[in-house]
């Protein structure tokens, strides 16, 4: 966790899907489908194209786990609300639109978050010292003074590591360095 950083804001933004809740392993589950993780090797599902998935069929199926089924989406890891608590204080930032389904999730895995923030675009113009997430094109957005933790993931392999971004397997190896 510890790492300088010029900011004065000292709240982690920590993402959803991969970071905290295993959406990709929920949505090949329920939905019985035939390729696994490891097939999704681009951010925009392009990969999945054999399999006639699409961004779109991705978003649509998953939110409609978020809404009626987010007892369903697993956590990445079995003791998330120990490992965050070594995180606070933190908000969880995310792009999806299904806030109320995220909500019933952060509170049934009783995460001590501060807030819970949507944003429809870029997270790095939200100005936040440190981020944890899995999206590949927030790595080419920090500003100077932002540092990522890059949860490793079949669709972000080409980003290098640097000074502000560094690589791990899983949110517990970001409060265990
Ligand atoms: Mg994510």
């Amino acid at each position: 966790m510890e790492h300088s950083c010029k900011c004065t804001q000292k709240i982690v933004a920590l993402d959803v899907e991969s970071v905290l809740a295993d959406i990709h392993s929920a949505w090949i589950t329920q939905y019985k489908k035939k390729f696994t993780i490891k097939d999704i090797t681009d951010w925009d599902f392009i990969s999945l194209k054999r399999w006639n998935e699409t961004l779109k069929t991705f978003l649509e199926e998953t939110d409609n786990l978020w809404e009626k089924f987010p007892e369903k989406i697993p956590p990445t890891v079995p003791n998330l609300k120990e490992v965050t608590r070594h995180l606070k204080p933190f908000d969880i930032v995310t792009s999806r639109r299904t806030l109320g389904g995220i909500i019933k999730w952060v509170e049934y895995h009783q995460l001590e978050y501060r807030a819970i923030v949507y944003v429809p675009d870029n997270k790095a113009d939200l100005d936040y010292c440190m981020y944890i997430d899995d999206n590949p094109k927030l790595a080419t957005k920090l500003k100077d003074n932002q540092f990522l933790w890059l949860i490793s993931q079949p669709y972000n392999l080409q980003v290098h590591e640097s000074s502000q971004i560094q690589r791990v397997n899983s949110i517990i190896e970001t409060v265990s360095q």
